[in-house]
């Protein structure tokens, strides 16, 4: 059975910019009924045994169980983006990342700039993405509700922010771009991104 994952700092640690309020609810409450859910749903099923990442690849495959894999999905998706976040976040990153990112994007700057315009044109409640493909370049990418890049073994993911409202509207109400802003100048984790980066070379080397 899975257990709810703590969040990797205070409640209140990436306050101003996300509300100790919004990460109670996002946290205490949205991820753990995901959590939840996903238990009722394997609990006595021979999916029982397998580890997160297996059991949401197993049923990504099979539309009757859409719901399982929603929330399976869900408590994957919302452990990496708290670790895509902290209270020292934003700045920059440092090479080898930052020359990467410098080579695909054109800068740093660039690149924020094509992350924040994705994540706003996302219609409705997914996530936005920077990944490495399996060609040995980084993107942009956004996935719709529940949907993860970790089904597609072709492209690892390096860092995410949630763009369902339940992220940003105690805080910022409807106005996106300003969460997006605060995300990617204060709250960005780049040495997760790096390592995550690191981590996906030595698997293609
Ligand atoms: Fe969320």
């Amino acid at each position: 059975m899975f257990e709810l994952p703590p969040l990797p700092y205070a409640e209140d640690a990436l306050e101003p910019h996300i509300s100790a309020r919004t990460l109670s609810f996002h946290h205490g409450k949205h991820h753990k009924a995901y959590v939840d859910k996903t238990n009722e749903l394997i609990e006595g099923t021979a999916l029982e045994k397998l580890s997160l990442i297996d059991l949401i690849r197993e049923v990504a495959k099979d539309k009757g169980k859409q719901v399982l894999f929603n929330n399976a999905a869900q408590i994957w998706n919302h452990d990496f983006y708290w670790h895509s976040m902290s209270p020292k976040g934003g700045g920059a990153p440092k090479d080898p990342l930052a020359q990467q990112i410098e080579r695909d994007f054109g800068s740093v700057e660039k690149f924020k700039e094509a992350f924040k315009a994705k994540a706003i044109g996302q219609f409705g409640s997914g996530y936005c993405w920077l990944v490495l493909g399996a060609n040995g370049k980084l993107a942009v990418t956004t996935t719709a509700n529940a949907e993860t890049p970790i089904v597609d073994t072709n492209q690892a993911p390096l860092l995410t922010t949630d763009v369902w409202e339940h992220s940003y509207y105690l805080d910022y109400q409807n106005k996106r771009p300003a969460y997006l802003d605060a995300f990617l100048d204060h709250l960005v984790n780049w040495e997760f991104a790096a390592a995550n980066f690191e981590a996906a070379r030595a698997e293609a080397a």
